[in-house]
């Protein structure tokens, strides 16, 4: 046998309590029967994850639901606080720390202007920062999910490169995990911003694009389910393509990408250039409203810029539901029409058709992101079971008697499954 069973059953304890869990959380309420239904698990096999799931306080008994002829079977359901997150967003301008319940909504919140530190003193300044809102924390904490800026090493938690802070290959994960002795998970801000739309959002399926557009750009890809990070953790890092070779020279040293004609940043400067005088977002925005009309052009075309880019992804991936967060979308339905109606423009149309961009209305988008990344990671919580006949089939095992620690539903409360009579693996 090339692995020990012990091992074996260990994983297949921890999904099967993953399962059991996601379960829950995703429909509300459930009695066990409806999980045993719902993951095609045995009913003596989901008793034993609930008996579990019960002892670690993540989920609870909440009454009895409707009979169907005989005793009305009891409901269970995962508490909103059963676990706390704690959320980071090291945004350009400002580092945000929040704690988040198990449903995104958020408890606390703190934040600090980050906008002149780099290096070591942008550490320390996040660090702090964490600290605060862990000492203001009264619950169960699952661990700290951070957005950082720049191209992470989700596996790992490094941030490999983020230019503005003058960050290289700094193991954050291991930083901050280390100094609060706490699971950790780190992140491209655009890809947790992706993840918050898909675990927290209102709409929910299988695929989805969010992309964040504001001093920098770039995508987060939600593909069947899963967040999509590529070979290179770097997916959807489509701020530094090239749109205009001959263009303006970008902060990544080559000329004409993305973010030289479609960022909040690239708006400002070029009214800047235009008027001759500084131009800040809320200068920017105002003339935008007021009809100013070399306002309108430059934020139109920025647009039409970043539609086109947009629809390349459409044209390759035919997600059909892109919602697009940052800055930028102060800009309203006038911007995104103009996204929109130049993403169409750039794919096929068989593809296009059926798409729809939207804005975002979640504000703190990228702290519920990095929640959502460490409730993922940390529970296996996601949303509804997708494609249950597509799900990896794990041995139904609950014939080992040793008690088994399961990382993966830990938290600093860790659950330990004590495995009773059941199948046999096979
Ligand atoms: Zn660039």
């Amino acid at each position: 046998m090339d692995r020990p069973i012990k091992a074996t059953l260990r994983e297949a304890r921890v999904h099967n309590e993953r399962l059991v869990l996601a379960t829950i959380y995703d429909g509300g309420r459930a009695s066990r029967a409806d999980v045993a239904r719902l993951t095609g698990l045995t009913r003596t096999t989901v008793s034993d994850v609930v008996e579990g799931l019960l002892a670690a306080g993540l989920c609870r008994e909440v009454g009895r639901g409707p009979s169907t002829g005989g005793k009305a079977p009891i409901l269970l359901e995962v508490p909103d606080e059963a676990r706390l997150l704690v959320g980071v967003d090291l945004g350009d301008r400002v580092f945000t720390a929040a704690t988040v319940n198990l449903r995104g909504e958020i408890l606390t919140r703190v934040d600090v202007p980050s906008e002149d530190s780099d290096g070591d003193v942008a550490l320390g300044l996040a660090l702090d920062l964490i600290a605060q809102v862990l000492d203001a924390c009264d619950g169960p904490i699952l661990g700290i999910g951070i957005g950082a800026p720049g191209l992470v090493d989700t596996g790992t938690g490094k941030v490999i490169q983020a230019v503005k802070r003058d960050w290289r290959q700094l193991p954050l994960g291991e930083i901050v995990a280390e100094r609060f002795g706490l699971p950790v998970h780190v992140a491209n801000d655009s890809q947790a911003a992706g993840l918050a739309e898909h675990v927290f959002g209102a709409v929910r399926g299988p695929n989805l694009i969010t992309v964040k557009v504001g001093q920098g750009i770039g995508a987060g890809l939600v593909l069947s389910g899963e967040l999509f990070e590529g070979d290179g953790f770097g997916a959807g890092e489509i701020g530094h393509t090239v749109v205009d070779p001959s263009g303006e020279m970008c902060r990544c040293g080559r000329r004409g990408c993305l973010e030289t004609v479609a960022s909040a940043r690239a708006v400002v400067n070029q009214l800047a250039a235009l008027s001759g005088r500084t131009v800040t977002m809320d200068q920017a925005l105002a003339d935008f409203r007021s009809g100013d009309p070399a306002a309108r052009q430059v934020v139109l075309e920025a647009g039409r810029h970043l539609g086109a880019a947009l629809g390349a992804l459409v044209g390759a991936l035919h997600v059909r539901r892109i919602v697009l967060a940052g800055t930028m979308t102060a800009f309203g339905d006038e911007w995104l029409n103009a996204v929109a109606s130049a993403a169409a423009g750039h794919a096929l149309a068989a593809l296009s058709e059926d798409t729809t961009f939207e804005i975002g209305r979640m504000d703190d988008i990228v702290v519920l992101g990095a929640s959502a990344l460490l409730m993922t990671r940390e529970l296996g919580m996601t949303l509804r079971p997708l494609h249950p006949e597509r799900r990896p089939r794990w041995p139904d095992a609950t014939n080992d008697k040793t008690p088994v620690q399961s990382s993966a539903l830990s938290g600093r409360t860790p659950v330990g499954v004590v495995a009773e009579k059941g199948g046999v693996p096979g």
